[in-house]
């Protein structure tokens, strides 16, 4: 399943440059789903969500880190834990009940974002 910040993070930065699919942004910053990925032009993410790859998106937290679920595949195929858990301070990369994939799911996400 994707990843999630809960509201105790504390907005320390560690998480951001680890994640290999761009899928973390600091509290009200517009994401794109272009940025650390393949995707142009308009594409449909794996929620349904179809978007302009390079057109800024709302962010989905003012207050804290966020992480897109659309560009979070847990880290699949890259490494073996998520790495945003692993470098939080506070532990507050936390699995998103709400948002459950499995792996094989994961990996097609990888494959799509990074062209594949
Ligand atoms: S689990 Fe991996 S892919 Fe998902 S947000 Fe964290 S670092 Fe990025
Ligand atoms: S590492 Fe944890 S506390 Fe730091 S910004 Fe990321 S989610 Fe927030």
């Amino acid at each position: 399943m994707a990843i999630k910040i809960t509201d105790e993070c504390i907005n320390c930065g560690a998480c951001e440059p680890e994640c290999p699919n761009n899928a973390i942004y600091e509290g009200a910053v517009d994401w794109k789903a272009s940025e650390g990925t393949e995707l142009k032009g308009t594409v449909t993410l794996t929620s349904g969500l179809t978007v302009d790859a390079d057109a800024p998106q709302e962010p989905v937290s003012d207050d804290v880190y966020f992480i897109v679920t659309d560009k979070c595949t847990e880290c699949k195929g890259f490494h073996e834990e998520p790495q945003c858990a692993a470098v939080c301070p506070v532990d507050c990369c936390v699995p998103d009940e709400d948002h459950v994939e499995s792996e094989e799911e994961l990996l097609n996400k990888k494959a799509f974002l990074h062209g594949e």
